[in-house]
């Protein structure tokens, strides 16, 4: 079976550059929503553990659950379904999420502050706050997310500071019904590194952890490493001869003889098809015709072939960002730390 390789070494490398950032390890928490990028939300969870990290972010109740027991506090991103733990904290993303979740659960109210996608709109500050007490709701934090951190724009700045306006408001309205601190963050993996340092509760990191961050070249990049290599096994070699073509619809042409093999992996199996034709191996291998659903075929006829260990190259190939590489890995890919 293909399999990942996850680098406990570069995954603690990255954490150390991230808690010497943020200030801590514990204004870390890193989030681990969709299986924690690919790399396996179990895996990844026993790691950080290890590290120290007390602090997750997932996106469904079902994650948060399967990791509860190694940390102290799980940000649930997308989900009202209600489950009794006090380490959860439940997204407000809307006003009418307000009337989805019983007294006491823990929430945090996440507020927009430019992107417009999720989150309450400034305007409707006061009354959910309002309605957050009367339904006795437990509000824990209130935070917001950018758009365009690894850009090098202005925008960055500017969503700063209406979330900086939206929090001294926040502040003082928290305060009429609460005595409780409220946690603020808004920083992801980008914004970290723009700000280089977090004067809030903690930052979201995802995919700096996971080493295969990409910013704009004009910002300063730091030197994180890659945790994750996807590696397959060959099914089959040949010798290609002169004219043959290879895979469906031919589209490799041999034009001397040369080998070939196949190998067991393919979009089923998020090897993605985009990838094709561009996309060369670390060592230089060169995919030959379309990537099929469970199989490859490879200029070359080693037994293990590395697919790649830079999500970034993948990245590159497929016209597509590290995260969509990473998070199509189907969690049934063996995951082995070393
Ligand atoms: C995915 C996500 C993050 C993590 O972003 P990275 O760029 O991977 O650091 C942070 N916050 C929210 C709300 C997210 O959805």
């Amino acid at each position: 079976m293909a399999h990942i390789i996850l680098k406990r070494s570069s995954f603690f490398h990255n954490l150390d550059i991230i808690a010497a950032t943020c200030g801590s390890k514990e204004k870390i928490a890193l989030v681990l929503k969709d299986n924690a990028y690919g790399h396996g939300l179990i895996e990844m969870a026993t790691l950080a553990a290890q590290y120290g990290i007390t602090r997750a972010v997932v996106r469904h109740v079902h994650e948060a659950k399967r990791v509860a027991e190694y940390f102290e506090y799980i940000l649930i991103l997308a989900d009202t379904t209600y489950a009794p733990n006090p380490k959860f904290h439940y997204t407000l993303n809307a006003l009418e999420d307000i009337d989805k979740l019983p007294a006491q659960c823990n929430v945090e109210l996440k507020v927009d502050t430019g992107m417009h996608r999720n989150g309450i709109d400034a305007r409707e500050l006061e009354e959910a706050f309002t309605r957050i007490a009367q339904r006795k709701l437990r509000l824990k934090g209130l935070f917001s997310h950018h758009r365009s951190a690894d850009t090098l724009s202005s925008e960055w700045f500017w969503q700063r500071h209406c979330f900086e306006k939206i929090k001294a408001q926040a502040k003082t309205l928290h305060q009429r019904h609460s005595h409780e601190p409220l946690a603020c963050h808004i920083s992801n993996s980008a914004a970290l590194f723009r700000e280089g340092a977090c004067n809030d509760a903690m930052v979201r990191v995802g995919i700096a952890a996971y080493g295969v961050l990409e910013l704009d070249a004009t910002l300063t990049m730091p030197p994180l490493q890659p945790v994750l290599s996807l590696y397959a096994e060959k099914i089959s070699s040949r010798v290609l001869r002169p004219h043959e073509r290879i895979g469906y619809n031919g589209t490799y042409t041999a034009t001397e003889n040369h080998d070939a093999a196949t190998y067991n992996i393919g979009y089923a199996d998020g090897f993605m098809r985009c990838y094709a034709p561009q996309f060369r191996t670390p060592e230089g291998i060169a995919v030959l015709g379309r990537i099929s659903m469970d199989n490859s075929s490879f200029d070359t006829t080693k037994e293990t072939l590395l697919l790649f260990d830079d999500a970034r190259v993948a990245a590159r190939a497929g016209g597509t960002i590290t995260y969509e590489v990473l998070s199509a890995l189907k969690a049934d890919l063996q995951r082995h730390i070393v």
